[in-house]
């Protein structure tokens, strides 16, 4: 029998690198948009770069973890990695065929683009169905 991962929605933490380009805001909505959905929990990733303790021992208690970053320099994966943690799911925004800018026009269907990617995989890992409302337009 296949194993099920039996996390709550508030073991499942979720990180983005929020970064200052439309892909790294993308990043921060998708996050939103997750957290929204019920999926996961929102987590600050700069909690983890300040090396702020209740947050490091919270992310300790995490079952899954998941990062969004915008582009391949990889912030959030990196600032996870480098405090020592593992993540179990990750996606780039510029990597779903989104191209990197710095104008912040969002396009609103690119975040439900990588919230649907994301939900996607997190339920394969989970064993979770999720039908996503839309709630940003
Ligand atoms: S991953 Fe890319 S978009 Fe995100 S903070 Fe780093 S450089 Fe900026």
């Amino acid at each position: 029998m296949e194993e099920k991962c039996v996390c709550e929605p508030n073991e499942i933490l979720i990180f983005s690198c929020a970064g200052s380009s439309n892909v790294g805001q993308i990043a921060n909505l998708a996050a939103v948009r997750l957290a929204q959905e019920g999926i996961g929990r929102y987590f600050c990733l700069a909690g983890i770069g300040g090396h702020i303790s209740g947050m490091i021992e919270s992310t300790k208690a995490g079952k899954m973890l998941i990062a969004i970053d915008g582009c391949s320099v990889g912030c959030a994966r990196k600032t996870l990695e480098h405090t020592g943690f593992n993540i179990d799911e990750y996606v780039q925004v510029a990597e779903l065929g989104i191209e990197k800018n710095h104008n912040f026009k969002l396009n609103f269907p690119d975040v439900e683009k990588v919230t649907s990617h994301l939900a996607s995989r997190i339920s394969k890992r989970s064993g979770v169905s999720y039908h996503l409302e839309k709630i940003m337009e």
